[in-house]
């Protein structure tokens, strides 16, 4: 079931491996607590240091001159090195993320896949060429910012490096790294891929560190000309006034409380896997969790019996084992913080249906699982229907109509996913398009593809990643204007 794996406790720092300078981190595997690694993270100076071979490495006339189709080149090995090691990758991240190897297989190939991509955009990417009145020649030309960073959460930590690393490169910036110090151990992973790739040094670097430290450094030093962030909504307020502060464009992907919706006429099976699987994939810890779930008052009671049936056959396990379904929760005190989460829902007048406790029996003892829940009997306000759980808890309500839905659905402050359970395509097409959100899912929920643009609106972020658009986002456009 486990492989003997060494795991790489050197920070990839201007092209070289070098130790952290700044304070300890851990890395704990949460199927038992067992500490899988400890490294020193980066420090201030550590920052420093890739920030200025960044600079040299971006400005050095090889790396510049190069056309599009060869910084691709560099991608497409790139991409090649995940995907040969995804067994590899899978299981290191698992151990640091409690995730499944399932799940964690599935995010290495999509990062290969992220990667390859942002190469073939890059290859038959076509710059305006635009004549102009008179004896012009207009030209709109895309540049690359030059040094930028991306910082990440600690959830799916290979998807989300490889969809700010692959454009940013793909651009010909280059791109510091700045992962979770709950997850430090994949974009280690990466780097180790990106340096066999032979990508110029200094163009890469990762700072596994705190966030506070290194990610305040990287947010606030003159030479990063973006920042592309995914995390909680209030980190990245926190980075968007700073930003602000130096006029320099950021990406957010934050926080989410998105609602699925299940209309009587819907395919209920269909709807109940959809629920389940959109909510309690990845034990909830997932921006884009259907976590309030609106069920029309006419079908409510069946089909809330029937999805509450249905959760309590999820096998809760060890991320090992090919049957799990839910593995533990990436830390001991997030776990506090979801039963925080199901306490307060309690006291709020929230029933029970399933869950809300600790598995109890052979092998939960020492990890962090916590069961998957289902509350019912509160109000779109309450806190459970207003707070990110990032946990595997489902708020059910009713509705009694769409326009009562579309004013729930939308009486929240985020805006990232709605997923919408219908036979009734033109209903479904209405409510997609009166939700306040950035991707709708119809019938089906978490489906994603690398060329489709994925964002949230409101307090969920801004700016979108993935997609042509997704290599734009990490440059400068400039005018020519030549007399003919
Ligand atoms: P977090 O905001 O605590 O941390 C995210 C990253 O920001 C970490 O690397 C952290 O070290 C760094 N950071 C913290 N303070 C910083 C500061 N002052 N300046 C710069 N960097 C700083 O989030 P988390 O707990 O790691 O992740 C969970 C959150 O991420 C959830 O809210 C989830 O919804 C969100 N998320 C969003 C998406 C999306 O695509 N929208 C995807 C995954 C996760």
């Amino acid at each position: 079931m486990d492989q003997a794996v060494t795991f790489q406790d050197k920070l990839y720092i201007g092209g070289e491996w070098r130790r952290g300078g700044g304070a300890e981190i851990a890395s704990n595997f949460p199927a038992d607590g067992s500490v899988n690694t400890k490294l020193a993270g980066a420090s201030l100076e550590d920052t420093d240091l890739a920030i200025a071979r960044a600079q040299e490495a971006v400005n050095d006339p090889k790396w510049r001159k190069l056309l599009p189709h060869e910084r691709a080149t560099f991608l497409y090995k790139i991409s090649e090195g995940i995907a040969r090691n995804a067994d590899r990758i899978s299981h290191v991240q698992s151990r640091d993320t409690g995730k499944t190897l399932t799940e964690t297989r599935a995010l290495a190939l999509s990062a290969a896949g992220t990667f390859r991509y942002m190469a073939a955009a890059l290859e038959t990417a076509e710059d305006a060429l635009t004549p102009a009145r008179g004896n012009y020649l207009t030209m709109s030309v895309y540049e690359p910012l030059g040094v930028t960073a991306g910082i990440t959460p600690w959830n799916s930590p290979i998807a989300s490096d490889a969809q700010k690393v692959a454009p940013a490169l793909a651009a010909g910036n280059a791109i510091l790294l700045k992962p979770s110090s709950w997850s430090p151990l994949v974009c280690l992973e990466l780097a180790r891929i990106i340096d066999e790739a032979g990508l110029p040094k200094g163009l890469f670097s990762t700072l596994p560190g705190a966030g506070a430290i290194v990610g305040e450094r990287l947010v606030t030093h003159p030479a990063i000309r973006k920042v592309s962030f995914t995390g909680g909504t209030e980190t990245g307020r926190d980075i968007a006034r700073k930003a602000a502060d130096k006029l320099m464009p950021v990406s957010l992907e934050l926080g989410g409380k998105s609602p699925t919706i299940v209309f009587a006429d819907a395919d209920l099976d269909l709807a109940v896997a959809g629920v389940m699987f959109g909510v309690f994939s990845s034990t909830g810890q997932s921006c884009i969790a259907g976590s309030r779930l609106f069920v029309e008052r006419s079908i409510y009671d069946a089909f809330v019996a029937k999805l509450v049936a249905a959760t309590e056959r999820l096998r809760v396990g060890h991320p090992f084992e090919a049957t799990t379904q839910v593995a533990p929760l990436i830390r001991p005190k997030h776990r506090d913080e979801v039963e925080g989460h199901v306490k307060r829902a309690r006291e709020d007048g929230g029933k029970v249906l399933t869950g809300g406790e600790r598995p109890t029996g052979t092998g939960y003892a020492d990890g962090t699982y916590y069961r998957p829940t289902i509350i019912a009997g509160l109000g779109n306000d309450s806190r459970l229907c207003r707070e990110e759980v990032f946990g595997p808890v489902l708020a059910v309500l009713p509705f009694d109509n769409e326009d009562d839905l579309v004013a729930q659905s939308n009486d929240n402050s985020y805006g990232l996913a709605c997923g919408i359970y219908t036979r009734d395509f033109p209903k479904a097409w209405r409510i997609a398009r009166a939700i306040d959100t950035g991707t709708v899912w119809i019938n089906t929920y978490k489906q994603f593809s690398i060329s489709t643009p994925f964002g949230g609106t409101k307090d969920s972020g801004l700016g979108r990643e993935k997609g042509r658009e997704g290599i734009r986002a990490w440059m400068a456009q400039k005018s020519l204007y030549c007399d003919l």
